[in-house]
C-alpha cells in the first residue's frame, strides 16, 4: 500500500527525510541501535544517550547500522562540530574584540 506520505515516493529533501524519520524502516534502525548502546551514549558512555546520530549520510535511506551511533546531547554538539550552543558565544565575543581594538585605534 502506498501512502502519501511515503517518503520512498518522495523527491530528494527535507521533507522526504522527515517523512523517512516517521517510517517502520528508519523505527526498525533506530530501535536496534538503542538495542546495541543499551542506552547509553557509545562515545562517552558515561551518560544517558538520547540522539542517533549519523556517521555518515554515504547510505542514506538505506543506513547500515555502522553509520549509526546512539549519543548523549553533549557529544552529539561535539560531533556536529564547533562546540554546538557555544559557537554562537564565540563569535560574539570575537566580534566585540574587534570592536572594542577598532575603538581603540
Ligand atoms: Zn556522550
Ligand atoms: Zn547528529
Amino acid at each position: 500500500m502506498q501512502t502519501d506520505w511515503d517518503w520512498k515516493w518522495m523527491p530528494d529533501g527535507v521533507a522526504k527525510y522527515h517523512a523517512y524519520l516517521r517510517s517502520p524502516e528508519w523505527q526498525a534502525l533506530r530501535y536496534a541501535v538503542l538495542q546495541r548502546s543499551g542506552g547509553w551514549c557509545e562515545r562517552c558512555r558515561g551518560r544517558r544517550a538520547v540522539d542517533v546520530h549519523h556517521r555518515t549520510y554515504a547510505r542514506k535511506y538505506r543506513e547500515r547500522l555502522r553509520d549509526l551511533v546512539h549519543l548523549c546531547r553533549d557529544c552529539h554538539e561535539i560531533q556536529h562540530g564547533l562546540g554546538g550552543r557555544w559557537w554562537g558565544i564565540y563569535i560574539w565575543v570575537v566580534v566585540l574584540l574587534i570592536l572594542l581594538v577598532i575603538s581603540l585605534l
